[in-house]
């Protein structure tokens, strides 16, 4: 497994309704595509950093769509970061879980017909989900990151981090409630995607087994 080549290319501060982020652009090898890491505060040693991988979604980052609970989980995480004083929002250039904005306006047209979101992507002879986390990796050694806690409800992000070299000690769930509109895609994420969601609101208290176990199935 070679190791992506990120090249962070200038940082600047942005001031938001959840304070200051440090945003750092980075290049990757010859992909077209920067990708961006939002930094809060200091980050106080390179270990249990808290840490987001939030791959990009226009629809739900920037219009606010309900499709998708995108939108909502980019702003809950800026929050949590903010409040817990330090930590980093990685911005990855993966829309429609890496097929792309014109596919996955396509893959709507289909849900629209009936299909989930899984089989959408397969009529378009694509993978269900086609997002890769090296680059996310590679960024997270670039800013002297170890170990963090990784504000995530989708398991294979944690395997496949773990894969490039970035230890996940834990795991924040994001909980988002669902709405009318996006309660079939949440559905869908849950029981063909494998990410772990709170459908029925009842307390979700078995992270720590989880994480070991996880850490344990690759010792
Ligand atoms: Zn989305």
């Amino acid at each position: 497994m070679t190791n992506e080549q990120v090249e962070r290319r200038s940082c600047a501060r942005i001031p938001t309704a959840h304070g200051d982020f440090e945003l750092c652009l980075y290049s990757c090898g010859d992909e077209a595509k920067d990708h961006l890491a939002m930094v809060y505060g200091q980050l106080d040693g390179s270990a249990q950093v808290l840490v987001r991988v939030h791959s990009e979604c226009f629809t739900g980052d920037v219009m606010g769509s309900q499709r998708c609970d995108c939108g909502a989980q980019f702003e809950r995480s800026m929050a949590l970061i903010a409040e817990s004083g330090a930590g980093i929002i990685l911005y990855l250039r993966q829309e429609g879980r890496g097929i792309g904005l014109l596919d996955k306006l396509r893959a709507y047209n289909l849900q629209d017909e009936g299909y989930d979101t899984v089989d959408a992507n397969l009529l378009l002879g694509h993978e269900p989900d086609e997002r890769d986390y090296r680059v996310a990796a590679a960024i997270l050694k670039n800013l002297g990151v170890r170990s963090i806690r990784l504000i995530t409800n989708n398991p294979n992000k944690i395997d496949q981090l773990q894969a490039y070299g970035i230890a996940v000690e834990a795991r924040v769930p994001l909980v988002i409630p669902a709405t009318t509109e996006n309660a079939t895609y949440l559905r869908a994420k849950s029981s063909r995607l494998n990410h772990i969601l709170d459908l029925d609101g009842s307390a979700d208290d078995s992270e720590p087994s989880e994480i070991a176990r996880r850490n344990g199935r690759r010792a």
